[in-house]
């Protein structure tokens, strides 16, 4: 990677996305940026790891300054209380059930308070991501529009937690959607931007076949049989339980191993209950790991016949993008944001039920050139459509469309 003068550590540079993207995208970016020289920019969420995010708030923050916008990024803290409060309303929001007492309602209100107390938001552009932060919008002292950046699956929420959140997400600008199934009937604008991957992090970043294999060998994952694999959070929505069941109707037809990697975000007090449910399939061909390695992350989607995201619902889901960027075939499920990425027998498989899972993990695996054509389409999917600068662009847009 190319150093800037000045930079003691080698940062992603827009320029460096030229080769995925060609020279002309990379112009227009840096001519987009040119009127947002030094505008003050704020990312607000609810962690600084695990989850989605996160994911992407990490490389966009960097991007963005790299291009001019002074951009900050900010989390909210707040007590366990509070996030088992704000989980249940990201699960309602994705259509489960809620009963929000008004005594929730306060301690999620006054920890935002607090937050908002803390962190003085007077900047040009301010983003609030998910509901976790969203109330924050009703202390600030607007100095320039704020978004509501919202990445949850919206398309069936709770209508009761809706009706209250509502008027928090009227008191913005705009609001940006992954996708434009989400949309709900409000005053403000409403954009789509799916979310992006970085192809320069660990997580994605080319990987030598040695290396791969020591990844693999310390964590003790056996590779002398195919690899099924997925990669998620620990959370029901991703449907760890339906991965399992759908292995084990493949490995009657072809012998095969399942490795499910997951994490736990800080902001997500269910992952420790979910592990343990999903800890007890475990045998020696179904690796269950829980750990904190990117490295292995990417290891992991590159040496897979097969990864699989079976999501119940999903808001975009930045596995299925990570993995079809390394060329490997998924089968995701037919729902939210994946649907947007998977095009069926394309670049991939969309499935709908354990035993539609099963079957096409059993015609993958029977096929290396069925994987190998889905997974080049998969690529190439990506470069076109998933990479940050795309995302990067469509801020720039918005920001800009502001200033007119
Ligand atoms: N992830 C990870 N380690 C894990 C599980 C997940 O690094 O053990 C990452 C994954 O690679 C992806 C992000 O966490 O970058 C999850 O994003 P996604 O949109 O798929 O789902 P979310 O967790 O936001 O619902």
């Amino acid at each position: 990677m190319v150093k800037n003068p000045g930079d003691p550590y080698p940062l992603v540079q827009v320029e460096h996305y030229e080769r995925y993207v060609g020279a002309e995208v990379v112009e227009r970016i840096l001519e987009k940026a040119r009127p947002l020289q030094d505008l003050r920019v704020a990312h607000v969420n609810s962690t600084y790891y695990g989850g989605g995010v996160a994911e992407l708030l990490s490389p966009l923050t960097l991007l963005m300054n790299s291009v001019g916008m002074v951009t900050e990024w900010r989390a909210i803290q707040g007590p366990p209380d509070f996030f088992n409060i704000t989980k249940k309303m990201h699960n309602a929001l994705q259509g489960a059930d809620i009963h929000l007492t008004p005594m929730k309602a306060t301690i999620y209100e006054e920890v935002v308070y607090e937050n908002a107390v803390r962190n003085r938001l007077d900047h040009d552009r301010v983003v609030i991501h998910d509901p976790q932060p969203l109330p924050i919008v009703r202390h600030s002292r607007k100095r320039g529009p704020w978004i509501w950046r919202c990445h949850v699956d919206l398309s069936n929420p709770e209508p009761s937690l809706w009706a209250y959140l509502k008027p928090f997400v009227e008191q913005y600008d705009a609001t940006v959607l992954s996708i434009p199934e989400y949309a709900r009937e409000l005053s403000i604008p409403q954009l789509f931007f799916m979310p992006a991957i970085d192809p320069f992090s660990i997580k994605n970043r080319e990987m030598h076949e040695a290396e791969i294999e020591e990844r693999l060998q310390h964590h003790h994952i056996p590779t002398d049989l195919p690899l099924v694999v997925q990669v998620s959070r620990f959370d029901h929505w991703k449907d760890p339980e339906g991965v399992v069941a759908a292995w084990r109707l493949a490995r009657r037809e072809t012998p095969c191993t399942l490795v499910l990697l997951g994490n736990m975000a800080s902001d997500d007090p269910e992952g420790q209950r979910v592990y343990e449910q999903v800890m007890r399939h475990r045998d020696e061909r179904l690796i269950v790991l829980s750990r904190e390695d990117t490295a292995l992350v990417n290891a992991l989607q590159r040496r897979a016949a097969v990864v699989v995201q079976k999501s119940l619902r999903e808001g975009f889901g930045l596995t299925v993008a990570e993995a079809m960027w390394k060329g490997t075939p998924v089968i995701g499920g037919n729902v939210g944001g994946i649907r947007h990425q998977l095009e069926d027998g394309h670049n991939g498989f969309l499935v709908d039920s354990v035993e539609h899972c099963a079957a096409r993990i059993v015609q993958l695996l029977r096929s290396p050139k069925l994987r190998h054509q889905l997974g080049q389409h998969a690529h190439e999917t990506v470069r076109r459509r998933f990479l940050l600068t795309r995302y990067l662009e469509q801020y720039l847009d918005l920001f800009n469309a502001f200033e007119a």
